[in-house]
């Protein structure tokens, strides 16, 4: 009993040494970049590869830090889970920085503004607001900010999960649900192309959260990246990435 412990205790020592030795590493290595597998126009496959603005600004961080990687999609759901067992090293998947996320994994500065919205077929007249949700059945993907805000509030609304949002798009298009509500975005983007003429963005539900590019806990990442996307911001190379997929920002349009 007592070895045990002793034992027990030597390993958590070891570990707690070998923690800082280990994530010092961090930016040498081939880092594991999770990204989720379909969130337009942010990650999605074109072509047989990844493209959009999160896999580009990775892609610019990086060069800018020095780092090395391989991108890892993976289902939304995974991902969080993913980095509190340090099996990824770091993750942008449109995550949303709340704070009971912080509690389990950290966040770079924020990078993107967003909300959630709802989605609905062109011919829809009945929802137009969160409370039209009221009784109806409502596609949302699971792990994300959205099914705990219609939890919250709009109970009354029936949810139907899916770990992929296009299993969501296709659902509303079969008329099996009365509509999406995911981040504004990703609706709004998908409304402009592939749902163009099917599918319509009716109401912004919640706006002013941030996206963050998340890491483990305690990763020695977190102000190497923080520098680079500065340093990026700044050079004009955001501004760029963001004008390529969401065209020019609403405060330098006017
Ligand atoms: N922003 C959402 C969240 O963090 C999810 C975005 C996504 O589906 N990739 O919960």
């Amino acid at each position: 009993m007592f070895a045990i412990k002793i034992k027990a205790v030597l390993v958590s020592l070891a570990l707690a040494l070998a923690w800082p030795a280990s994530g010092a590493l961090a930016q040498n290595k081939d880092l594991t970049v999770a990204t989720d597998t379909a969130f337009v126009p942010f990650e999605f496959k074109k072509d047989g590869e990844y493209t959009g603005f999160d896999i580009e600004l990775w892609q610019a961080i990086a060069k800018e830090a020095g780092l090395t990687y391989h991108l890892q999609p993976m289902d939304f759901n995974g991902i969080i889970p993913g980095l509190q067992t340090r099996n990824i090293d770091v993750a942008l998947a449109g995550i949303t920085i709340r704070d009971d996320r912080k509690k389990v994994i950290d966040f770079s500065e924020p990078y993107y503004e967003s909300g959630l919205a709802i989605l609905v077929n062109d011919d829809n007249t009945a929802i137009k607001t969160a409370k039209d949700l009221d009784g109806k059945t409502v596609a949302v993907k699971i792990g994300t900010a959205t099914v705990d805000y219609l939890r919250k509030n709009v109970s009354t609304a029936k949810l139907k999960l899916f770990p992929n949002i296009d299993n969501a798009f296709l659902e509303l298009a079969t008329g099996r649900v009365d509509a999406v509500v995911h981040d504004t975005p990703n609706v709004q983007y998908y409304a402009n192309t592939a749902g163009q003429g099917k599918v319509k963005v009716v109401g912004s539900l919640r706006s002013g959260d941030f996206y963050g590019i998340a890491f483990p806990k305690g990763s020695d990442l977190v102000p190497v990246v923080n520098k680079a996307l500065a340093t990026i911001k700044a050079n004009g190379q955001y501004d760029a990435i963001y004008e390529k997929w969401f065209g020019k920002m609403a405060s330098k349009a006017d």
